[in-house]
């Protein structure tokens, strides 16, 4: 893993061993001497190549076992490769350590930061005799050197011949090991990270839909209350008959070009909204046209930091500070935009505009007038129901993304906790306190759920969601009868791009007000 990695595509060895077959995919390594963009290239070749195999038996982890300076570049690594592998290949995650002479085929310094490593990522694997294997390949050099008569080589024909036995040994025990374990099937692997970028990139988009649902919530009871008021007062009923009843709905619009945008206090301002509400504006675009995959609105999410302008491969892991002039802040400040949802009104009224013209008694006005009272009824009551699904979904999400890999980080983000984040610390900064208060009620009850569903999960009453769960949720919100099909296009992004700044709208005199809460947005 360590030193000049010479792989940068996969290649594959076939060997004869004792009558059976037995292929070694070489892989890029990670920990690369050309830096950390490259140790990103590498992992995800390493996973285009999982994509041809159907079926593993073993993954060999190779290091050196002497190394005490496997430092943050290490554990970086370590956690690129592990939380993207389906949990049930920990059993076949084996370590190998090369230059084994040095250590007299032992574990040396390597032990305490790889031991802490496995620890902490809550991997379960416990390295021992079974999963570690020593090799030296300074026993099959003195045999080349030999051949080419050079052979006055430090250590002798004697102690090389040990070195190759015991390298050979350490191999047929690797085999003997390999062949034993249960394989297995790459696809779920696979399926867990297609899996997650489509589950983090959902964060936005359940948000907003949850969001609605407020919204929806109170236009339906004011309808309600109106309607009510209505038979109450009397007066005009066939005139009353005539209100719409609306719910609201997030529709998708994807930008022209995607967007790295920073989000630091000095590289965002406020403008006031067509209803002169103060809104944020993240006008600093630090890469326009960026074709990285990240999901949209999340402050550092991970990937980020190989879009553009941090790109600097001196500069391995902290500060990487963006480039552009006008920004100079850290890549955590930044985020991705490449869509927007545009609430719009949508009626649920069936009653036909004719009918409802017709009516010229009030008796009859009476009568519409009632059944809208139970429209509006029915669907506070749907619109309940489908709140509660989205946000039990995105919880099952959540914890199927953080138990499902080897590496089980504690600190696994949650995209939606992040997207909430950020949009609570915007809605106080630009004073909206209402918004504000439903994105942390929001925020408060995924949390909940989250808690939860672990519970049910560590009293056995609930299984792990699996890949399966997953799907049937998805299904699930599919079929919501209210916002399933509005959940459908958003996901698909059939909407027609639009053109301009999605954030700006009217320009506010600069009355930007930066009070201590907006410091850490
Ligand atoms: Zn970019
Ligand atoms: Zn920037
Ligand atoms: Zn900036």
């Amino acid at each position: 893993m360590t030193g000049k990695s010479s792989t940068k595509k996969s290649l594959t060895y076939c060997f004869n061993m004792d009558g059976k077959t037995v292929r070694f995919i070489d892989t890029p390594g990670i920990i690369d001497t050309e830096g950390p963009n490259q140790d990103h290239r590498n992992v995800k070749e390493i996973l285009r190549m999982l994509e041809s195999v159907g079926k593993l038996s073993a993954i060999l982890i190779l290091l050196t076992p002497n190394d005490p300076r496997l430092d943050a570049t290490f554990r970086f690594c370590m956690t690129e490769l592990l939380t993207r592998l389906h949990r049930d290949t920990s059993q076949n995650i084996l370590f190998g350590f090369t230059n084994a002479n040095t250590t007299s085929f032992k574990l040396g310094a390597t032990m305490i930061p790889l031991d802490e490593i496995l620890k902490e990522l809550q991997t379960g694997i416990v390295r021992g005799e079974s999963n570690e294997y020593f090799f030296d390949s300074e026993g099959f050099m003195f045999l080349a050197a030999y051949k080419q008569n050079l052979q006055e080589m430090a250590g002798g024909k004697s102690h090389h011949a040990t070195l190759w036995t015991q390298s050979a040994g350490e191999v047929h025990r690797l085999v003997t090991t390999v062949m034993g374990l249960p394989t297995h099937d790459v696809s779920m692997t696979l399926k867990l990270n297609r899996t997650r970028s489509f589950l983090e990139g959902l964060a936005k988009t359940l948000a907003n839909f949850t969001t609605s649902t407020k919204t929806s919530q109170k236009r339906l009871e004011n309808a309600e209350r109106e309607l009510a008021e209505a038979i109450a007062h009397g007066g005009n009923l066939a005139e009353k008959a005539k209100t719409k009843i609306t719910i609201t709905v997030p529709v998708r619009y994807n930008l022209p070009r995607k967007q790295t945008v920073c989000c630091h206090p000095s590289c965002v301002s406020q403008v006031k909204d067509e209803n002169g509400v103060l809104r944020t504006v993240f006008k600093t675009v630090c890469h326009d046209n960026c074709d990285i995959t990240v999901p949209d609105e999340i402050k550092g999410v991970h990937d980020l930091q190989y879009c553009s302008p941090f790109r600097r491969w001196l500069k391995i892991f902290a500060g990487y500070a963006c480039q552009q002039e006008k920004c100079k802040h850290d890549w955590t400040e930044h985020m991705h935009i490449s869509y927007e949802f545009r609430n719009e009104e949508r009626m649920i009224d069936i009653d036909d505009e004719e009918v409802i013209d017709k009516i010229r008694s009030n008796e009859g006005a009476m009568q519409i007038l009632k059944r809208q009272i139970q429209t509006a009824q029915k669907h506070q009551e749907m619109i309940r129901k489908e709140r509660a699904q989205i946000q039990t979904a995105r919880a099952l999400f959540y914890v199927y993304l953080s138990q499902n890999s080897v590496g089980r980080s504690s600190a696994y983000s949650d995209a939606t906790v992040q997207y909430l984040d950020l949009h609570i610390a915007v809605a106080n900064q630009d004073g909206r306190t209402e918004d504000a208060t439903e994105l942390t009620r929001q925020k408060s009850s995924h949390t909940e759920e989250i808690k939860t569903l672990k519970n049910a999960i560590a009293a056995g009453t609930v299984s792990y969601p699996d890949e399966e769960a997953v799907d049937r949720e998805i299904e699930g919100l599919k079929n919501m009868t209210l916002l399933g099909k509005d959940l459908i296009d958003a996901f698909d992004q059939r909407n027609v791009e639009f053109e301009g700044c999605p954030f700006i709208q009217v320009e506010s005199k600069s009355k930007t007000k930066k009070g201590p809460w907006f410091r850490w947005l």
